[in-house]
């Protein structure tokens, strides 16, 4: 017997409008004091009219359509009834039978899995308010701060079309990074704007592999998983679990909640699932139903290029391997600068009057900026916790540093000092501070022979070693004439005088 997980997911995502989904309190609650931002609509007094959030609709739209959905032209809001101390109207207004988008899918694509590009359904996609918050006090006080209440969610549901844990993590990140693209929400998990729910069962298979359930077995959902490390190591374990219980003929036989304990690394039971009838949905009297055909079809044309259309674009315009395609596009703002910085390089490259082959220049361009934008400026803007939206070299500038060193007026060593420098601000100029601080790739010839041979000089002993044939002392010498110069020698024309001046002596 074989047993195969199947896995959907639901996840919610706070939509980053100003204000709440049906007042218009400030959507921000985490810097003002408790129960500040409220009112009496998302406080729940009786006679209050909410008023829907336009934007959050607008969001919501442009979701649905990058996800491949059908945009509802009818859609309203329902009434989720539930009694919970974070619930102050007793039922939260959330939408039922008519979601704003349906039927969508996003495919996944898992390096090296087994089946590589996963063709994820989207069931809905619909928009509802956001509950409050619980605050359990250290002498086992709970109090409700009612700062979260009403802000604009959008839950998205997929089919259960996840075969791995894998499956689900890539998933999740892409649809973080489109949120972010769409730039309807930070999609941040630590930080509670993205949750996600996982429902899982398994499915037999027999020894001719042909499949034993018809249908889905009872699945179990663990709830508020709040790190993509949670759903994978949460599902990981539930496979395990339920995998046990199978094989001691003991399978589940309803379908339950459980919750994620990441310490013990274990799920535990919470509650046997509800029916979706004890919510007692009906529609919300005081919210007239939403005609969405006009706002789709405004969302439709300004839907910007979506991360998967980027990368494949990066490949082919940029000459980039996909894996730092994939890297560039991981932020929307870094992308944005790669796109500046190649779109100057260019009109550079097709400046130069004799060049061979363009594309093999515009090949080479690409490994060399890929190197220095995603490692080592990278690197330097982590060391300095600098985000690449306030950093302060401009894609021209960054463009014409590059120059430098694909003409190698610039080596390695100087070129990271450059680009520190750079960094700092005042002088953004990679010429001017090349030349002011004499970081230039150091070609004279006279210069570099004197460094050669007072290297000679004060190392005899290894000079010895190198002719009775411990040959790796070369890179040794090398090292000392670059040292000698700061870094800014050509190494292969030290390697080359080093070589005729030790065969010389
Ligand atoms: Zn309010």
């Amino acid at each position: 017997m074989r047993y195969e997980p199947v896995i959907g997911l639901e996840i919610h995502l706070q939509l980053k409008t100003k204000t709440k989904m049906f007042c218009g309190c400030p959507t921000h609650y985490t810097a003002v004091a408790p129960n500040t931002n409220i009112c009496p609509i998302c406080m729940g007094h009786p006679g209050v009219l909410p008023v829907v959030n336009e934007l959050a609709i607008h969001y919501g739209i442009r979701m649905g359509l990058a996800l491949n959905c059908t945009i509802a032209d009818r859609s309203k809001f329902d009434r989720k009834n539930y009694f919970y101390p974070d619930l102050p109207k007793a039922y939260q207004i959330s939408q039922f039978d008519l979601p704003i988008a349906i039927d969508g899918h996003m495919d996944v694509v898992v390096p090296g899995g087994e089946r590589e590009i996963a063709r994820i359904g989207i069931t809905r996609a619909h928009l509802e308010e956001d509950a409050a918050k619980n605050v359990h006090g250290e002498d086992g006080s709970t109090y409700v701060d009612f700062n979260r209440g009403g802000t604009p969610l959008i839950e998205i549901v997929t089919e259960p079309d996840f075969r791995t844990p894998a499956e689900t993590k890539i998933f999740l990140q892409e649809l973080r990074l489109i949120a972010r693209y769409l730039d309807i929400s930070s999609a941040d998990m630590e930080k509670g704007h993205m949750r996600c729910d996982a429902n899982i069962s398994l499915r037999r298979f027999d020894d001719n592999d042909k499949p034993v359930d018809i249908g889905l077995n009872p699945k179990t959902e663990v709830k508020n998983l709040n790190s993509f490390r949670h759903v994978e190591r949460a599902l990981e374990h539930e496979i395990r679990r339920q995998t046990k219980l199978w094989e001691a003929e003991t399978p589940p036989l309803e379908s339950t909640t459980r919750g994620w304990d990441d310490t013990k690394g274990v799920t535990t039971n919470q509650r046997s699932k509800e029916d979706a009838a004890d919510y007692r949905y009906f529609p919300e009297p005081d919210i007239a139903p939403l005609a969405l055909a006009e706002i789709a079809n405004e969302e439709k044309g300004k839907l910007p290029e979506l991360p998967v259309a980027k990368r494949t674009r990066f490949e082919s315009e940029y000459a980039l391997r996909p894996s730092d395609a994939r890297q560039m596009c991981d932020d929307p703002a870094l992308a944005d600068f790669a796109e500046n910085v190649f779109s100057e390089l260019h009109v550079w490259l097709e400046s130069i009057d004799d060049i061979q082959d363009v594309d093999v220049e515009k090949k080479k361009l690409a490994k060399i900026v890929s190197s220095w934008l995603l490692s080592r400026l990278g690197g330097l803007l982590i060391e300095r916790s600098i985000d690449v939206r306030i950093m302060k070299i401009s894609p021209e500038n960054f463009a014409e540093f590059i120059t430098l060193i694909a003409t190698r007026k610039l080596n390695n060593a100087g070129g990271l000092q450059v680009l520190s420098l750079m960094l700092e601000g005042g002088d953004n100029d990679p010429h001017h501070i090349m030349e002011e601080k004499q970081l230039g790739r150091m070609e004279d010839e006279g210069l570099i022979a004197d460094m050669v041979l007072r290297v000679i000089e004060s190392h005899p002993a290894e000079v010895t070693r190198y002719k009775a044939g411990e040959e790796q002392l070369l890179k040794f010498l090398i090292g000392m004439v670059m040292k000698a110069s700061e870094g800014t020698a050509d190494a292969a024309m030290a390697k080359n005088m080093l070589l005729v001046e030790l065969k010389a002596e």
